[in-house]
């Protein structure tokens, strides 16, 4: 009944008969259902920890909730069939749709948009990022061919231009580019990619070695391994007391390759670890890669890049510059959505070199079309994806509606923030609690010691320590372990980076990391 009254309404709206094509009645309901829906979700937010004690690993209550877990996917309706959904009378099906499984399902997650949350790397999600998401689907544009849609892939390219000028000092006009990725695992991939191809075209890999730190991410030697590269050629390189690689051994071991004949084709730095924001002396291993032959520089600034638009990050990250290509994360430190990445390259023709197939099925771009020609870039010339979604609008509308300022600001208050917070842990005056990491972005980590006890005791207390935090409901954190392997070494970690995350947020962190502690010692 109710289909047949839809398909007469929709031919005498002029509207498809499919069901696949909304009506713009449709379309409306949609919206105001979905938007209900996020409002109330936000009214009534889910615990900080709805799911995620498991996954952060705070010991009983891990256990507990993992049976939980599994009770309420369990009873969710979420499987697949032929027939349309058709929900109790009386209620359309989108909003029951809603109402019975999106809304439990959302509750039953870690809460990333809530100001308390700290764990892992924040991003909070702009709303206007997820409103330019929901444009560029519903204009579902070709932007990775320049002229199926000029001005769009334009926004891309404006958009490449801002982070290369602002976080790494570069100019468009001078050549550089880069391509905005799914996020920075991708961008770090491609990165390593256009190394190995500049470094040694197409030739196969078997002397080819690349230099990462102990503290940097895992992405980067997987890229390395995804590439070719054979695992003992990817070196893991120590770190000093301040997770900052050690550029000396980076010289020496960069040296020993060379003697014995091997291709060093990149060195990669990174501007803000993920486990401390440990950022490298990147002036440092710029020398080192000039040194040895002009070695290809890599910057994985996933998570700190974004603060290369303060002062006070800008001056850590001295000798940004002089890097061939950096990495960043707008869904990290720029407050987007998950699913963006950026590769920033300091010579976009590297790039393109690397990535362009002469066997792609559409036309090559101009670049290679001999001298005099006008250099169009198409972004399926720069990464090895071709259809997408045109996932620059995401960063872009809040920018131009918001201004680069608000952004800057935001990330200075991050920054300040962070070092009030592990002042105030410092100075608690708790028996044994005690900062570990000092901030260099905006991440501390500390840890809760005891007369007499180390190894494994001394992890458990941390997680004690973690679990009576989560317990108080209003901050949720991550631990990690400071020296990969070694039991005794685990800390806890603070990370300030949501937009959501305001001043009272990271109170609330202190008095709770306090508190817990000191309910610990009694
Ligand atoms: C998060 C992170 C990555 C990985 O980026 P994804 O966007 O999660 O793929 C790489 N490097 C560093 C330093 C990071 O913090």
């Amino acid at each position: 009944m109710l289909s047949l009254r839809r398909s007469v309404l929709r031919r005498f709206m002029g509207g498809s008969a499919s069901p696949l094509n909304a009506t713009l009645e449709e379309k409306r309901a949609m919206v105001g259902e979905a938007l209900q829906f996020l409002t109330e979700l936000e009214r009534a937010p889910a615990p900080l920890a709805g799911s995620g004690h498991v996954w952060i690993g705070d010991g009983d209550a891990g256990t507990r909730e993992r049976q939980r877990n599994r009770d309420a996917v369990a009873s969710l309706d979420l499987g697949l069939s032929e027939a349309p959904y058709v929900p109790p009378t009386g209620s359309s099906s989108f909003h029951h749709l809603l109402k019975t499984t999106l809304d439990p399902a959302a509750r039953l997650s870690m809460n990333d948009t809530h100001g308390g949350y700290m764990a892992f790397v924040p991003t909070g999600g702009l709303y206007h990022s997820a409103i330019a998401d929901f444009l560029a689907s519903n204009l579902n544009r070709y932007v990775t061919i320049t002229e199926a849609a000029p001005a769009l892939a334009q926004i891309e390219q404006e958009t490449v231009a801002w982070l290369c000028r602002e976080i790494c000092g570069w100019d468009a006009e001078g050549g550089a580019g880069g391509i905005m990725t799914s996020g920075g695992s991708m961008a770090n991939m491609i990165a390593v990619h256009a190394a190995r191809r500049a470094a040694m075209g197409n030739k196969d890999l078997p002397n080819a070695t690349l230099y990462v730190s102990e503290q940097s991410h895992y992405c980067v030697a997987q890229a390395a391994r995804f590439v070719g590269l054979q695992p003992k050629h990817v070196k893991h390189l120590p770190s000093l007391a301040d997770r900052t690689v050690d550029v000396e051994a980076l010289r020496r071991e960069l040296r020993a390759d060379v003697e014995a004949g091997l291709t060093p084709i990149a060195v990669c730095a990174t501007a803000g670890t993920t486990n401390t924001g440990a950022v490298d002396d990147i002036a440092g291993c710029a020398d080192a890669c000039a040194e040895f032959g002009d070695v290809w520089l890599h910057v994985d600034a996933a998570y700190g890049g974004a603060f290369a638009l303060t002062g006070r990050g800008k001056a850590l990250m001295r000798g940004m510059e002089r890097a061939d290509s950096v990495v960043v994360d707008p869904h990290k430190g720029l407050f987007v959505p998950y699913g963006l990445g950026a590769l920033l390259v300091k010579d976009r023709a590297k790039l393109l070199r690397a990535n362009h197939e002469d066997g792609a099925c559409m036309h090559p771009p101009a670049f290679f079309e001999g001298p005099g020609a006008e250099p169009v870039v198409d972004l399926m010339n720069l990464s090895p994806e071709l259809t997408r979604d045109f996932r620059a609008l995401k960063l872009w509308l809040p920018l131009k509606l918001l201004g680069g300022g608000a952004f800057r600001a935001a990330l200075e208050e991050k920054l300040d923030l962070t070092a009030e917070a592990a002042a105030r842990v410092a100075a608690a005056g708790v028996s044994g609690l005690r900062v570990v990491d000092e901030p260099q972005l905006s991440v501390f980590t500390f840890k809760l010691e005891k007369e007499g006890l180390e190894g494994e005791e001394l992890d458990k207390l941390q997680l004690r320590l973690l679990g009576a935090i989560h317990e108080r409901g209003r901050v949720l954190l991550s631990p990690f372990r400071s020296v990969k392997g070694v039991p005794g070494e685990l800390c806890l970690r603070v990370c300030v980076l949501s937009c959501k995350t305001e001043r009272r947020h990271v109170e609330d962190a202190v008095e709770d990391i306090i508190g817990a502690a000191a309910s610990l010692n009694t």
